[in-house]
């Protein structure tokens, strides 16, 4: 299942012509954006981490 062909259409960064999967930027412009920005993409979280404040910490420690 591929569903997802490459097809011309051009760079959303520079505008170049390029084939891509999706509309965005070109291999070229990932790879400069990779080199200005190194880790970003790796470093950013989808979702912050918010501990549950209702949740029992240790279930142990609730048992007498
Ligand atoms: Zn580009």
């Amino acid at each position: 299942m591929n569903s997802f062909e490459f097809r011309d259409t051009a760079c959303l960064r520079c505008g170049r012509p390029a084939r891509l999967r999706f509309a965005g930027p070109c291999p070229d412009c990932v790879a400069e954006l990779h080199a200005k920005f190194p880790g970003v993409a790796r470093d950013v979280p989808a979702a912050p981490y918010e501990p549950k404040m209702n949740a029992t910490p240790n279930a142990v420690a609730t048992k007498d």
